[in-house]
């Protein structure tokens, strides 16, 4: 599935860069479960092209949470490609 536009432009407005560093500064920049350097931010609602243009969803900071990479790609399903492969079961595979 491609990336909708949409998403893509919300993710580069000022007012998500704005969200971000709020969020980040309020972290001192550490991911929030396991204190490691938190460098994305999540969604905990995530965030879908019907709830985009949706303050509360999209832009507040209780909404927000910041993660490190793994942290990050574990709440998401994604597994890191380069070291560790796991097939979609979460199964090791080498
Ligand atoms: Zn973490
Ligand atoms: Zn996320």
């Amino acid at each position: 599935m491609a990336k909708p536009k949409e998403l893509h432009r919300f993710y580069k407005s000022k007012a998500w860069q704005l969200a971000r560093t709020i969020k980040i500064n309020a972290t001192q920049g550490k991911c929030e479960r396991c204190g490691g350097v938190g460098e994305e931010v999540h969604h905990q609602i995530r965030l879908t092209l019907s709830n985009l243009g949706d303050t509360s969803i999209s832009l507040d900071q209780k909404n927000l949470e910041l993660l490190c990479r793994d942290c990050h790609n574990q709440e998401h399903g994604r597994f890191k490609k380069k070291e560790v492969l796991f097939d979609d079961d979460g199964n090791f595979m080498g």
